[in-house]
């Protein structure tokens, strides 16, 4: 099933999404039903339909923390001239980064290389603490599609990342959560300006997600909502201001954001 986060007017509702084409693109087709409460307590209709195209997508969840691992595909830890470590390796990005699919990534004033990640962001539905690598599925709520954008120039400068990562807009996540993913079955594309910059299936994955899960929640508490995304395969890329950034994952959909330089 997709779930989805949207606004009609002042209203906000989770829905869930049908109808989409076979390469999981919204038509004219696609319509949104609303669910009444929260969708990772019991995903019941409120009873109406709406088409998708006249509603206003928003980033599928809030997160209390996006945990995200490094290096996780080799040939991307090689582009980056190092190797993918023997453990995950971690970092986190703020939950104000987040913006959903349609809304601008700004280009913080800051910086002056600003790159694409286009990852697979897994989607926690449960409190969980010391998961098992073979429980993980009890705690993962579904999936969506990630951009960690990063300023890369800053990422070396600085030596650690919390703000090459965290700048606002610099998290987008959508376009809704797929329940149903096997995502090692599932690949990923990155195109800027229709151009193909990224692409690879998630089986390259060096830590798999029940085992980054796992690693996770050794460390930290995980609550509803919290997102933690996967790693990024290689070809990352420049952002610059008027481009147009989709992450597409096959099962799931495409999101999409314009780019925009920031006022300073
Ligand atoms: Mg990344």
């Amino acid at each position: 099933m997709l779930i989805c986060r949207f606004a009609v007017g002042e209203d906000i509702w989770f829905g869930a999404v049908d109808g989409l084409d076979d390469d999981d693109q919204v038509t004219d087709e696609s319509i949104v039903a609303p669910i009444e409460g929260h969708p990772f307590v019991d995903i019941r209709p409120e009873g109406s339909v709406m088409k998708l195209a006249d509603v206003r997508l928003l980033a599928p969840v809030i997160p209390s923390k996006i945990v995200c691992v490094g290096k996780n595909y080799r040939e991307h830890a090689a582009e980056m001239d190092s190797e993918a470590p023997d453990e995950p390796l971690l970092f986190l990005k703020p939950s104000t980064a987040v913006i959903g699919s349609g809304d601008p990534i700004d280009l913080p004033w800051q910086s002056e290389q600003v790159e694409h990640e286009g990852e697979l962001a897994v989607v926690i539905g449960r409190m969980c603490k010391d998961i098992p690598i073979d429980r993980v599925d009890e705690v993962v709520f579904g999936y969506t599609c990630a951009n960690d954008v990063t300023a890369r120039d800053l990422q070396k400068s600085d030596g650690q990342w919390a703000r090459a990562k965290g700048f606002d807009t610099f998290c987008p996540l959508g376009p809704w959560i797929q329940t149903e993913l096997s995502p090692a079955d599932a690949d990923i594309t990155v195109r800027v300006n229709g151009e193909q910059r990224q692409h690879g299936g998630i089986d390259a994955m060096v830590h798999d997600v029940p085992a980054v899960v796992s690693y996770v929640s050794s460390c930290m508490t995980l609550l509803p909502g919290d997102v933690i995304l996967t790693g990024t395969p290689e070809g990352v890329g420049p952002l610059t201001d008027g481009d147009l950034v989709s992450i597409g994952i096959s099962g799931i959909g495409t999101l999409t954001n314009p780019v925009r330089s920031a006022a300073p």
